[in-house]
């Protein structure tokens, strides 16, 4: 095997390699960090790895996580980076993208260097952001997020709900346009702000302010416009659009017309839309203000639909979107446990969930199996959002990397995660298929269920230029004469 002379840093022995590009029984050898070579009767290494009938995999990207981040509605979340990332490794995640939220006022240079410094402090995954612009005015757009984007931070966040941070159609045209002429992706959450604030009105009038009232705030109906309406502003300006958190059918519908139609659009969902439905608010083993997001949790038909999406190709990844808040006066009872839904935070842990349930869905029970597991995990987001080195295991690849043990059974507890919300929304459920032992970067993080990473330790990774940020020639705005 070529590159093999001399000693080896590490060894993983004997188990069957997914590479991102298919899966073969073979050694994997690492050195200074990096995948060094796959091949039979690789070595010798400072350290062996016995993966005898485990499956060595590429560590978890999760692109879509809210760590140590203030919400819109001024409450900070209830994770540190250390917290989030020990989490993310103890269920098989490598790399973060997470959110540099600038608030109206807020320069934007300034904002993503206060969140690397707190990244910098306590990441123990290797680790980018998006930029959540909601303030387009004086010098960032036309100075700041240039720059920014030239550093490599190439993923643009918009809101189109949320008072202190949404933005206007106009506004959103203008940040499309911006990412257009520097080279990156604009994520989007969309959901319809006026249909929302209608339903809530009448809910609230009615004297419905449950959390289980929420998902019926938020209707598919305001989904549906909103993404219609982003694909459109995508294929009109030529710029390359995320969008985040599909949940419904309808939702894969609009997404797959306009790739039909040639619209630049990728599009992820996530694991609570995939195994969680809005009945569980009534059932779940948590208190129905821990199952709050938005959008919000559909029906079984939407599931299969989401699923169906996914083996199509209509949708790209599956994120967490971790967005961490205690059962507690800190975070979802801020304003009393029997607030309205209205003034209780949105969103869930998933970080260290996302991966086991997956796993269990798609390779224990066969959905999409160990390749679609992989690409949807791992290589997808890594490729999407430019994170070089990421996503594969194939010589020269970080060697990010989680052995699974595909017989280990593990059933949820309430609270069993090692972030820092105090609860599990998927208590009760059981999983087989668990990451045993997890390297970053050729190092040994996660092994025998204990944390053996230091805060810190995770590095920046900038974003290049990828395939899917590449924008269209010639689209409708750049003719200003018909
Ligand atoms: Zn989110």
């Amino acid at each position: 095997m070529r590159g093999e002379r001399g000693m080896h840093d590490v060894v993983i022995r004997g188990g069957r390699v997914a590479t991102g590009g298919g899966s073969v029984d073979a050694d994997l050898a690492i050195r200074d960090g990096k995948v060094a070579a796959l091949g039979a009767g690789l070595g010798p290494a400072r350290r062996e790895i016995d993966a005898a009938g485990k499956l060595v995999l590429p560590g978890g990207v999760d692109s879509h996580c809210h760590i140590e981040q203030l919400s819109g509605a001024g409450l900070m979340n209830a994770d540190t980076f250390e917290t989030a990332t020990r989490s993310a490794l103890m269920g098989g995640t490598t790399t973060t993208v997470s959110f540099a939220a600038q608030h109206p006022g807020m320069r934007l240079s300034t904002v993503v260097a206060d969140y690397e410094a707190l990244a910098a402090r306590g990441a123990m995954t290797d680790h980018a952001f998006h930029i959540i612009v909601s303030d387009v005015s004086g010098e960032n757009l036309t100075a700041d997020l240039p720059a920014l984007m030239a550093a490599g931070h190439r993923s643009i966040k918009l809101f189109t709900v949320y008072d202190k941070v949404r933005v206007g159609d106009a506004e959103i045209l203008d940040v499309l346009w911006t990412a257009r002429a520097h080279g990156g992706i604009v994520c989007v959450h969309a959901e319809n702000d006026g249909l929302i604030r209608w339903m809530v009105r009448r809910l609230v009038e009615s004297g419905r302010i449950a959390p289980h009232h929420h998902p019926i705030s938020h209707p598919r109906a305001a989904e549906i416009e909103a993404l219609s309406r982003m694909c459109r502003f995508a294929e009109f300006t030529g710029q390359p659009v995320m969008l985040f958190h599909v949940s419904c059918a309808e939702g894969v519908g609009v997404v797959r017309e306009a790739r039909g139609r040639g619209a630049p659009i990728v599009a992820e969902t996530c694991p609570h839309y995939l195994f969680m439905t809005a009945a569980d608010f009534a059932s779940a083993a948590v208190e129905p203000a821990g199952l709050m997001c938005s959008p919000p949790q559909r029906g079984t038909a939407d599931q299969e639909a989401l699923w169906a999406g996914l083996a199509r190709g209509d949708l790209d990844l599956v994120s967490s979107d971790h967005a961490p808040y205690r059962l507690d006066e800190t975070g979802k009872y801020a304003h009393g446990r029997d607030a309205p839904f209205t003034r209780m935070a949105n969103g869930m842990p998933g970080l260290e969930t996302r991966l086991p349930l997956l796993f269990d869905a798609m390779v224990t029970k066969g959905r999409l199996g160990l390749d679609g597991f992989v690409a949807l995990t791992a290589t997808a987001p890594a490729d999407i959002f430019g994170l070089a080195g990421k996503g594969r295991l194939l010589p020269g690849c970080d060697a990010d990397v989680a052995i699974w043990d595909p017989t280990a059974t593990r059933t949820f507890g309430t609270d069993d995660l090692h972030d820092g919300t105090g609860y599990n929304p998927f208590a009760g459920r059981t999983v087989t298929g668990w990451p045993v032992t997890v390297l970053r970067r050729g190092e040994v993080v996660v092994e025998d269920g204990a944390l053996a990473a230091a805060p810190g330790s995770g590095r920046r990774v900038p974003m290049a230029v990828s395939p899917a940020m590449r924008p269209q020639a010639d689209p409708p705005a750049g003719r200003l004469d018909p």
